[in-house]
């Protein structure tokens, strides 16, 4: 496989690469919304970039957002972001008080400096994976008692994509982003993946047993699409 990198300036950057496994040309996005393109071998790399060019709005539309974490900024954890200018740093640091989670930065960054605003997301994912670790498990526990379906394992990850996944072995993951939604989406999330123990497909089987444990599992399907698995700042 032959790859090359391009910088566009309405998509970022660009990988074109070539493979001898690849019949027509295939596009799709890493977890940091940089675009991926599979082009056949005997294809020119420009035909990648145009096909690339060509999905823009929707790639726009999939790409994270970028976020810029403000003073006083409120997370869904019930943390308060508060940035201090500290003379003596050579670099910005992080660390939780009570509530707050104090980003310190040397005199001459700002607080929009990426190496800020770096060290403020680091602390919201932690802060946002402390409290996935407090609720997921019980809720997971409870639901899974209650209904009857037992799961072999859950792990909390942080996903760009998905909102939980379950496998054949009845493995469950569950977004660390989860618990930033409200509780009715968070229960759907839960119950679907417990389902899936189930039925592993998307079959009309699996949405009769889903319907059963989660009321309304039909109107959450479509509310939750309203969301992305990403960090969201509270408003206020
Ligand atoms: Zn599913």
């Amino acid at each position: 496989m032959a790859t090359k990198i391009f910088k566009l300036e309405s998509i970022g950057t660009v990988s074109v690469s070539k493979r001898r496994s690849s019949r027509q040309i295939t596009l799709s996005l890493s977890p940091q919304g940089n675009v991926r393109v599979s082009i056949p071998y005997w294809a020119p790399y420009q035909a990648g970039l145009n096909f690339a060019q060509s999905k823009a709005t929707w790639i726009k539309n999939k790409q994270p957002l970028e976020l810029l974490f403000l003073q006083n900024q409120k997370i869904s954890s019930g943390h308060q972001l508060n940035f201090v200018q500290s003379s003596d740093l050579l670099k910005p640091s992080r660390r939780f008080q009570g509530d707050q989670i104090i980003v310190a930065y040397p005199d001459k960054l700002c607080i929009d400096h990426p190496a800020v605003q770096q060290k403020a997301h680091q602390a919201v994912i932690k802060a946002l994976r402390s409290q996935a670790e407090d609720i997921l498990p019980s809720r997971i526990d409870s639901l899974s008692r209650q209904f009857n379906l037992p799961y072999s394992e859950l792990k909390i990850k942080q996903l760009s994509r998905r909102w939980g996944s379950c496998d054949k072995d009845h493995k469950i993951v569950l977004n660390l982003f989860l618990t930033q939604l409200p509780d009715e989406l968070l229960d759907y999330v839960i119950c679907h993946e417990l389902a899936h123990t189930k039925q592993l497909n998307h079959g009309p089987q699996f949405w009769e047993l889903l319907n059963q444990i989660s009321p309304n599992a039909q109107q959450l399907k479509r509310e939750i699409k309203k969301y992305n698995p990403r960090i969201i700042m509270l408003e206020g």
